[in-house]
Order: C-alpha cells, then sequence, then structure tokens
C-alpha cells in the first residue's frame, strides 16, 4: 500500500493518537522520509494496563499492522519498545515475529524522546518531532486502530484502565462517549469515601471531582484516589495560588534539573532557571521561559518526586506554553548538536520507586481484561478529541444512525479528525462541542 492510501484510510477511520493530546494519525503517516516504524510499548504511567493487555492478546495482530505501516512508510524497520519487565508481552510480539528493543523499567521511558534515544540513539531537535530523525511513533492501542481502519472500520471504542480505589480493577473496552460514572459502576463502584478522579496517569493525567465526564479516543484510564493525597493536592491547587507559592518557596537549589528527564536528554531545559525567571523577572521573558516549550510535563520536577519546597515546575511551564502560545511565541529553537547528560543513566527513576513515592502500591496487582462495556445512558461524543480544530457535524437531532456513521469532519485541510458514531442509536442533540447519541437496545441496533 501506497503511504498516501495508508494516510486516507486512518483519516477516514479517525484515528488518533489513543492517549495524550490525540495527535490526529493520519498526519504522523503522511511524513517523508522515514526508515523506522517505533511502537511505544513502555506505557510507564503507574497502574495503566491498557498497551500491556493489547500487547499480549493482539500481538500476531499488531506485528501484522506494524509490517504494513512500515512498508507504506517506506521503512526499513518495525520496532516495538517495551520495558524489560513485561516479559509475556516481549514473548508474544517476538513468537508472532515482532522485533522487539527492551528498555529499562524506568520513569518517563515512554515518552517518545526518550524511547527514541534508547532504542535508535538519536534525539529529537529541540522544539521539534520525532520525523526529523526518520521515526514515526505510534503507541500498540493507536496500531491496533490503524489495523481496524485498514480493514474499514472507523475508532468507535477505546480501551480503558480502570484502576486505584474500585472494587474490580481491569481494563475494559469502552464506547466513545460513554460517562465516566459508568465506567466505575462497571468497575464494582469506588471503595474510597472521600474520592478524586484522574482521566489518565498519575503523573501526566486530568485531575478531576466529577466522575460524569465523557471518555474520548484519548481516554487510556480512570482511576480513583483519596481526595486527601499529595497527588490531589499538586494537580487541583488553584494556578494563580500555586504560581504565588513559586515566587516565594523557591530556594533554587537545582533538585528540579537534576531530576528533569528532558535535561538528561540533553534539552537546554533547566526548570529552575524558569523558577527563578519567575520569581524576579515579568512573566514571558522569552529567552528562558521559551525553555518551557521543551518539557514533557512528565511531573518528576515537583514535590512528587524531586522538590523538597513541595512546588510544581511542571505546572508552571503549563502555565507559561499556554501564556506564549497566546502571545504567539513559537516553540523555535536553533538547531544544534545534542548529547544525552553522562549522568542520564544513574538518574533515571525506577518504576516501582515512583510507584511507592506517590503511596500507590497498595493498587497494583493484576489488572486483567473484563470485556466489552455496554453504557446503559446517553453517549456524548465529543467533536474535539484531538489535537487541532474540531469536526463540524454532518448529523441532525432525530437521525437514527448505524455504529460507525460518520457523526462530523474536520474542515477542509485544517488539522483534526472524524468522529464517528460508537454505537447504534438516535441522535438526540447536536451542540458545537458534541453529539449526544441514544443508544439503541442491545439487539436493535445496524
Ligand atoms: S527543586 Fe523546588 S525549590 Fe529547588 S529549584 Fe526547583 S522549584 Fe526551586
Ligand atoms: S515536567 Fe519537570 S521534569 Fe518533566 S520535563 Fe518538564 S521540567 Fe523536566
Amino acid at each position: 500500500m501506497e503511504r498516501g492510501e495508508l494516510a486516507r484510510r486512518v483519516f477516514e477511520a479517525g484515528v488518533v493518537g489513543a492517549g495524550g493530546a490525540g495527535f490526529p494519525t493520519h498526519v504522523k503517516l503522511a511524513a517523508e522520509g522515514i526508515d523506522t516504524y517505533l511502537i511505544n510499548g513502555a506505557e510507564c504511567e503507574p497502574l495503566l494496563t491498557v498497551d500491556q493487555h493489547l500487547m499480549e492478546a493482539e500481538a500476531p495482530r499488531l506485528v501484522r499492522a506494524a509490517a504494513s505501516v512500515a512498508e507504506a512508510l517506506g521503512a526499513t524497520r518495525a520496532v516495538f519498545g517495551l520495558k524489560k519487565k513485561y516479559r509475556r508481552q516481549i514473548d508474544a510480539l517476538r513468537a508472532a515475529g515482532g522485533e522487539v528493543a527492551e528498555v529499562g523499567n524506568t520513569y518517563p521511558a515512554g515518552d517518545e524522546v526518550i524511547l527514541i534515544q534508547e532504542v535508535l540513539g538519536r534525539t529529537v531537535p529541540e522544539g521539534g518531532l520525532p520525523l526529523l530523525v526518520g521515526a514515526v511513533v505510534n503507541n500498540p492501542e493507536t496500531l491496533l486502530n490503524v489495523a481496524e481502519a485498514l480493514e474499514g472500520r472507523p475508532v468507535t471504542h477505546t480501551y480503558v484502565t480502570l484502576g486505584g480505589a474500585v472494587a474490580s480493577r481491569g481494563v475494559w473496552r469502552v464506547p466513545v462517549g460513554t460517562d465516566g460514572a459508568e465506567l466505575l459502576a462497571a468497575a464494582g463502584g469506588v471503595t474510597e469515601d472521600d474520592p478524586a478522579y484522574i482521566e489518565g496517569g498519575p503523573m501526566t493525567g486530568k485531575y478531576r471531582f466529577d466522575p460524569h465526564f465523557p471518555v474520548t479516543k484519548a481516554t487510556k484510564g480512570l482511576l480513583v484516589v483519596p481526595r486527601t493525597s499529595a497527588l490531589v493536592r499538586y494537580e487541583t491547587l488553584d494556578v494563580e495560588r500555586m504560581l504565588n507559592q513559586a515566587r516565594v518557596a523557591c530556594c533554587q537549589c537545582v533538585q528540579c534539573t537534576l531530576a528533569c528527564s528532558r535535561n538528561l536528554v540533553g534539552y537546554d531545559l533547566e526548570p529552575h532557571r524558569i523558577m527563578r525567571l519567575l520569581a524576579y523577572g515579568p512573566m514571558g521573558l522569552p529567552e528562558v521561559a521559551k525553555q518551557a516549550f521543551l518539557c514533557s510535563e512528565c511531573n518528576l520536577c515537583s514535590g512528587l518526586h524531586a522538590c523538597p519546597m513541595q512546588l510544581s515546575p511542571r505546572r508552571v511551564n503549563q502555565v507559561l506554553k499556554a501564556r506564549m502560545r497566546e502571545a504567539g511565541i513559537r516553540p523555535d529553537f536553533p538547531r544544534r548538536e545534542i548529547e544525552p547528560r553522562r549522568e542520564q543513566p544513574y538518574r533515571q527513576v525506577p518504576s516501582h520507586r515512583l510507584v511507592q513515592r506517590l503511596g500507590l502500591e497498595r493498587y497494583e496487582g493484576p489488572s486483567p481484561f473484563r470485556g466489552d462495556l455496554r453504557p446503559s445512558g446517553d453517549l456524548t461524543v465529543l467533536l474535539k478529541q484531538h489535537a487541532g480544530v474540531p469536526a463540524v457535524p454532518c448529523v441532525a437531532p432525530g437521525q437514527v444512525l448505524e455504529a460507525g456513521a460518520l457523526l462530523g469532519s474536520p474542515p477542509e485541510g485544517a488539522l483534526g479528525a472524524r468522529v464517528h458514531a460508537p454505537l447504534g442509536g438516535q441522535v438526540v442533540r447536536v451542540t458545537p462541542e458534541a453529539v449526544i447519541l441514544r443508544p439503541a437496545a442491545a439487539g436493535q441496533e445496524g
């Protein structure tokens, strides 16, 4: 298959990165000059197990799909990057004929800049994309959705880890648009009296106090933790209060920079300097503030791991990035030779130590696949579940749709992704943000 045909089918199926910001996959797959298709199976966020499940259960399909994608890209190599400890998954992928590169059991091994450096020995330029070093990177769930797209099926479901303080932990296959509270009910309910909810992993996920939110194509996990935990305090602190704390409490001890995963890669990112700028200079001085664009938001610099003053340079970077984007400042950096820091091998954070530090050991353990979740309520299918602009809806209230019917497409030429009906049913409402769909009773959908 030609690269253009691959990108077209993936666009039509609405495939986006299954996790993170949901970058539209067809854009990545249209890249030229690629020699390696790298499947990011490092899954390094504590408690998340979706990709581990898929790499074991769907190994032959993933290996075949990876070979097809590599061929279409003109790449000479399709390689899966996994942590050494994922033995069953490594064995399954190898038994299916896949090439596997083993990386350390550290956090954040799944940062694609770090994975590319470990597996390929190449460093993505500052502010650049993996394609600049000849690589396209997808995670296993995204690859599975590409495989579905090649067989003509759009993205209608996502795999979600339900973990933390729930009665039955595990992985469910969930229709996009399902309410988070339905997921918790499927997991037997919450076992914590005063809970908070994390959509995604504890280090980089979205923290919520309300479980009612629509699952998107990028939802990888729903974790329940005590509202009183340090994790929740850091991630939900009011931004202005957090900035004020940062101004008065940073003692310039440099611990955040020593721990910074992107600094260890060799990037010119020194969170302690950004914190100093915040304390003594006006927000937005570009020469130091621009470093914030290099931040992966891995969270190792914060009091969860490094900062003795319980600050969060990561959240400062988030604010800076948003303000610079609003001001039209772009993440462009002069090209230079980048070498990993000599101390990088000794400063990586073992995954098990991070779990202990976060107080999450009690939630570790088996996370079996529990099957398909059938929601009882309406689905709220967001028109923007991805990086770029929202899809423009093409359905109207009252319309009866089959599963997989097109709900909306991005405007011609704009960065975005299509969205489809996760189940057969009737359109209840269409808003600028979402299509609300009432699923037909089981067995009656098209
Ligand atoms: S670790 Fe904390 S106190 Fe030390 S320089 Fe960084 S932000 Fe400041
Ligand atoms: S979150 Fe902190 S440690 Fe991670 S890349 Fe950003 S500045 Fe570095």
